[in-house]
C-alpha cells in the first residue's frame, strides 16, 4: 500500500487543507494519512477564524502515524505558526523520504496562515525535497522579482543555490501574465549540479471554482511521485489531473463564492 501522510489545516467546508489533501490523494489512488496543524473556520467565501494547535499535539500525531506506518511520502501545506513549523522540523529529522512542502502564507482570500514572516518556514525549506510555489510565494521566499517567466527561474536557481536537499521546484504559473489565456506550469530539477526546466502549457478555463487548488496540486504530485518514482512524470500527470479538475468544475455551484474542486466524479 502507497502511504502519503499530510501535514495541514482543517477547512470545514471542505474545499481546502488537509480535506482537500485527502480527497485528492485517494483520488490518484494513495493511502492518506492527515496531521492537522489548526482548525480554520473557512468556507467558499473566506477564512474567519484560525486556531492552531499546540505544538506537542502536532509532534504527538506526527509520531502516531510515522512509528506505524510506513510512509514515503510526506506533503506539507498551512502550518499556522513559527512554533508548530519549528515542531514539524525537528519531527522530520529521521524521515529519509519524499518532503513536498507547499509554502503556503496565505489563502487566496487574503488571509495571513502564518503567524510569522515568511523566513520562519526556512526549518522546512532545510527538509523539503520539493516545494510547489506560485509566483507570489517564490517572490516572498526568495525576496527576488517573479513576475516573469525567466526571474521566476533564476529564483528557483537560488533557491537550488541556499538547500542543497532540494531536487525540484514545481512552479504553478496561475499567477503569471494573468490576462494571456494559456498557462504554464514549470519543473525546475536539480541533479548533479546542474539544473533542468519543463514547461507545460495548458488553457486557463474561466470559473470561480478554484478554492484549494494549492492544495490539491501539492497532494496530487505526492501521489503521482509515489506511483511513478519522478519528477518529470507525476509534473505531466499533475498537470492534467489538475486541468480535468478546473475544466470539469467549471459549472459546479458549491457555495456562493470562490467555489472547491470536486475530486471524484463518476463516469469521468
Ligand atoms: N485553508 C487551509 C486550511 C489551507 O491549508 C490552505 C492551503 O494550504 C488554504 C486555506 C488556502 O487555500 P485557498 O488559497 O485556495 O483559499
Amino acid at each position: 500500500m502507497k502511504i502519503i501522510l499530510t501535514i495541514a489545516g482543517s477547512d470545514p467546508s471542505g474545499g481546502a487543507g488537509i480535506q482537500a489533501d485527502i480527497k485528492a490523494i485517494t483520488s490518484t489512488g494513495s493511502y492518506a494519512a492527515a496531521v492537522i496543524t489548526a482548525i480554520t473556520c473557512q468556507n467558499s467565501r473566506g477564512v474567519s477564524h484560525i486556531s492552531p494547535l499546540d505544538p506537542s499535539l502536532v509532534q504527538n500525531q506526527i509520531t502516531s502515524v510515522l512509528e506505524d506506518l510506513d510512509v514515503s511520502h510526506i506533503k506539507i501545506g498551512m502550518t499556522a505558526t513559527s512554533a508548530i513549523i519549528r515542531t514539524i522540523g525537528t519531527s522530520l529529522v529521521d524521515f529519509s523520504g519524499e518532503i513536498i512542502l507547499d509554502p503556503v502564507l496565505q489563502s487566496s482570500s487574503g488571509t495571513s496562515l502564518v503567524d510569522d514572516e515568511p523566513s520562519c518556514l526556512h526549518p522546512l525549506l532545510a527538509r523539503a525535497t520539493v516545494l510547489t510555489p506560485n509566483s507570489h510565494e517564490l517572490q516572498t521566499l526568495t525576496g527576488l522579482p517573479c513576475t516573469t517567466i525567466q526571474e521566476c527561474l533564476n529564483a528557483g536557481q537560488s533557491l537550488f543555490a541556499s538547500y542543497t536537499q532540494l531536487k525540484a521546484i514545481c512552479l504553478k504559473g496561475g499567477h503569471l501574465d494573468e490576462g494571456n489565456q494559456t498557462i504554464s506550469d514549470i519543473l525546475l530539477t536539480h541533479e548533479d549540479g546542474s539544473i533542468k526546466e519543463t514547461t507545460i502549457h495548458h488553457p486557463r478555463y474561466q470559473t470561480r471554482n478554484s478554492h484549494g487548488t494549492g492544495c490539491t496540486f501539492a497532494s496530487a504530485l505526492s501521489s503521482f511521485h509515489l506511483h511513478c518514482g519522478d519528477y518529470s512524470g507525476a509534473f505531466t500527470q499533475t498537470v492534467e489531473y489538475m486541468d480535468c479538475l478546473v475544466r470539469q468544475g467549471q459549472q459546479d455551484q458549491l457555495g456562493s463564492g470562490t467555489g472547491p474542486l470536486v475530486h471524484y466524479r463518476q463516469n469521468r
